[in-house]
């Protein structure tokens, strides 16, 4: 079993589903990560369509086993392009998210799933449902770049 490193104690009675994704806390909105990880593959763009395609190389900070940025506070003196996600970015953001992800749900105003930790009151459920990425990718550091369209994949929903 996997600690939960996101606090998600004393937060507002199922807050996701009344308050606008702009005026949630700043703990609220980390408590949105349902931590699949599935943000935190490397991707391809189609150019012409924007269409992304899911590969299951993964950035080199990313913890297989607990689907966590292994330096989650300092991750972007290792990896300067990794996108924080904000409220006032997700419009441009969310086409290219996971289509589970909670803040592309809750910005398409969907409603989170069952086995979200939010609801389900643990962390390890978002694994036991298959939706997360443990054990399932290979470190960016041993496929080299040319090669990623060999490793795209449907991504677990
Ligand atoms: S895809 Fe969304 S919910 Fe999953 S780890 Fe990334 S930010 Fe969190
Ligand atoms: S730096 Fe961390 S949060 Fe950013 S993509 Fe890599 S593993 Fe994910």
């Amino acid at each position: 079993m996997t600690d939960d490193p996101i606090p998600r104690h004393g937060l507002r009675d199922r807050y996701w589903e009344r308050v606008p994704l702009k005026n949630m806390s700043p703990r609220e909105w980390e408590a949105l990560c349902d931590g699949c990880g599935k943000c935190c593959l490397n991707k391809l763009e189609d150019p012409d369509t924007n269409e992304i395609a899911f590969t299951n190389v993964a950035c080199r900070l990313l913890d297989d086993e607990t689907c966590r940025c292994a330096q989650y506070e300092i991750r972007k003196q290792f990896v300067p392009d990794c996108v924080v996600l904000t409220p006032r970015n997700i419009a441009e953001i969310a086409y290219w998210m996971p289509s589970t992800c909670a803040y592309r749900l809750l910005y398409e105003g969907k409603a989170l799933y069952d086995w979200h930790p939010l609801i389900s009151g643990r962390a390890e459920s978002v694994h036991e449902a298959g939706i997360s990425l443990q054990g399932r990718t290979v470190p960016e550091f041993e496929i080299d770049e040319e090669e990623w369209e060999d490793h795209i994949i449907e991504e677990p929903t």
